[in-house]
């Protein structure tokens, strides 16, 4: 039997399910299918950061739009998933550093954004007084914070299927083929038909999109994450660097979240990641520079997730420049999360009305047309 529906979104991801969940609140019938389990990948086990500190700027419309939807969590999904605006900082461990962040905040006051503040040294470590004696300043951006990433899943998982979309876990998209004005999605668990179908296979994104003849320059990356016993509070803010790579969450039960960006090693055919040790270690040494209270703390659990990470280290999200009713959103490079709410509202408002309200151009599958000639 095969399975038909007005839109069919590809992946299980908060991705997937945010533009699920828009697409059948404005009345669409929408089925999701999901490889694995929903929320498997990077979406369930990110770092939690809801930032618009230091983004991109292209990200910029798309992050603000996000944060207003995270603070109005309930009313969309019926769960605030966590979030808790606890600031988000990016310390300046030398005054070259300090200089950069200056021009950072200037460039992006002069695009309108208010967002970016920087304070001193003194400031610095009245906010946070456990910090390096080297830190000379910071940028802060105080409405950010963090948010849970599973409980996040969970929560727009049930809100999607409360709006009506079916979902399928265990099912993979192997094909797709355009017959007329329908899609022909061939799965591990037989065919299904929509008019329209939206990419959101994260890491995989790529392969779909370079299947249907519009390659993009996305890899797997397997950002590392690891976590240490709980130790005394010392810290409110998410805690970044200027230039170097680190991200720092203290969490209510007292254990803190470390990350940053250092890689291990992702399987794409079967999704499994190996850790590298020798990267672990280097963040660890990061983090005790910056916070030496805690070099004696003991690392509890570490893991890695896969996220797709674009050339540029922006995502793709558009309509496809190559098929009739296809749109892309994948590639999130490491910051996905945050975006998220945003980029769902987007996607249902293109498909529908031809008009994703939000600045988009930026992250077009059309953009690395160059790059790939060259
Ligand atoms: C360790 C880590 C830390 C991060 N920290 C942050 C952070 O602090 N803040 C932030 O904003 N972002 C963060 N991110 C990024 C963020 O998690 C991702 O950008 C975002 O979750 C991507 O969501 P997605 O739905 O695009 O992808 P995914 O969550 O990967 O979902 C894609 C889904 O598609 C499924 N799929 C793939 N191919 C197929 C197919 N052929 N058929 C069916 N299903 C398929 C996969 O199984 C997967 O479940 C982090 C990422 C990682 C890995």
């Amino acid at each position: 039997m095969i399975k038909t529906s007005d839109v069919l979104v590809i992946g299980g991801g908060l991705h997937g399910l945010s533009a699920a969940l828009q697409l059948a609140r404005d009345g669409a019938r929408v089925r999701l299918v999901e490889r694995e389990t929903v929320g498997r990948h990077a979406s369930g086990v990110n770092a939690g950061g809801v930032r618009r500190l230091g983004r991109h700027v292209a990200e910029l419309p798309l992050s603000e739009k996000a944060l207003a939807m995270w603070r109005e969590m309930p009313e969309l999904v019926g769960d605030d998933c966590g979030f808790t605006p606890s600031g988000q900082i990016k310390i300046a461990e030398s005054e070259a550093d300090l200089e950069l962040l200056k021009a950072r905040a200037e460039e992006v006051r002069g695009l309108g954004y208010e967002h970016e503040e920087i304070i001193d040294q003194a400031a610095l470590r009245e906010l946070i007084p456990a910090v390096a004696e080297h830190c000379a300043g910071a940028m802060i951006v105080r409405g950010d914070g963090f948010a849970d990433p599973y409980r996040t899943c969970i929560a727009f998982r049930r809100a999607a299927v409360a709006a009506g979309v079916e979902i399928d876990e265990g099912v993979a998209v192997e094909a797709l083929e355009r017959e007329g004005d329908i899609w022909r999605a061939r799965t591990s668990a037989g065919d299904y038909q929509a008019p329209e179908v939206v990419n959101c296979a994260g890491a995989w994104g790529a392969v779909l999109a370079g299947q249907l003849g519009e390659p993009v320059p996305v890899r797997a990356a397997a950002y590392m994450m690891m976590v240490t016993q709980a130790v005394p509070r010392f810290v409110e803010p998410v805690v970044g660097l200027a230039s170097r790579k680190l991200s720092l969450k203290q969490m209510a039960n007292g254990t803190v979240v470390i990350g940053g960006g250092f890689e291990g090693k992702p399987d794409v055919a079967t999704g499994k990641t190996a850790l590298d040790v020798q990267g672990l270690a280097k963040s660890a040494e990061i983090t005790c520079t910056i916070f030496p209270i805690l070099r004696g703390a003991c690392l509890v659990r570490a893991w890695a997730g896969i996220d797709g990470e674009a050339a540029d280290k922006i995502p793709v999200i558009g309509r496809s420049l190559v098929h009739e009713g296809l749109t892309h959103a994948f590639g999130f490079s490491g910051h996905g999360f945050q975006l998220m709410p945003a980029v769902g509202r987007a996607l249902a408002d293109l498909i529908r009305t031809g008009q994703p309200g939000l600045p988009l151009l930026p992250f077009s599958p059309g953009r690395f047309d160059k790059l790939l000639k060259e």
